[in-house]
């Protein structure tokens, strides 16, 4: 399982539809300060159910929304879709390609999941990532505020990210789930 594909639009400063293709190994992303880079990665943990407004860099998560420029309109509409390469079937999903896209429109509504197309909850996102290291809180994006987060956690927390390192999350998730019933 890889990340093949991001396609953007309407997000940040990606206003027209853009692909960005990846290959297996390892892809970097070079460019001068403020073109965009970080957004790709915002991008990416926003499709995989970041909440908080503020790590997306936001006031509100309205803000990932293209807000204009000097020759163009803001927009009132963000989607991104992020494609994976499943042909090892490392997602639990039978295709061979997994696609999950959100949307988010301006003038409110919550935000709108899809998988493969098919408008799910963030909650069917969350489990089919969860211990794939993909996870919203996973360590699979460390961004440049993170090590000292990580320094300066609790141990508790500290234990949350081995957890979910280790693969276990999905378990305590299950059994609190469970016991909640
Ligand atoms: P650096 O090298 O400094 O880390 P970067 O390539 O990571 O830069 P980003 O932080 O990804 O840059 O992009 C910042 C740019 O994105 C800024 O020009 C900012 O105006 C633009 N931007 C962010 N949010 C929006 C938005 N909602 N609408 C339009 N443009 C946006
Ligand atoms: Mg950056």
């Amino acid at each position: 399982m890889y990340l093949k594909r991001v396609e953007l639009q309407g997000f940040k400063s990606f206003a027209d539809k853009s692909v960005i293709e990846f290959e297996p190994g390892v892809t970097g992303i070079v460019g001068p300060n403020g073109c965009g880079k970080s957004n790709i990665t915002d991008a990416i943990r926003w499709v995989l159910g970041e909440k908080s407004a503020k790590a997306m860099r936001g006031d509100t998560m309205t803000d990932v929304i293209f807000s204009g420029s000097e020759d163009r309109k803001p927009l009132n509409m963000a989607e991104v879709t992020l494609v994976f390469d499943n042909e090892d079937h490392y997602l639990d999903n039978d295709s061979n390609e997994v696609e999950i896209t959100r949307r988010i429109y301006r003038d409110g509504g919550d935000a709108e999941y899809y998988i493969n197309r098919q408008q799910c909850r963030l909650k069917d996102i969350t489990d089919l990532v969860m211990d794939t290291g993909l996870g919203r809180d996973s360590l699979s994006i460390i961004s440049q505020n993170s090590i000292n987060a990580f320094v300066q956690s609790k141990p508790e927390e500290r234990r949350g990210m081995f957890e979910e390192a280790a693969g276990v999350a999905r378990y305590k998730q299950r059994k609190k789930e469970s016991v909640a019933k």
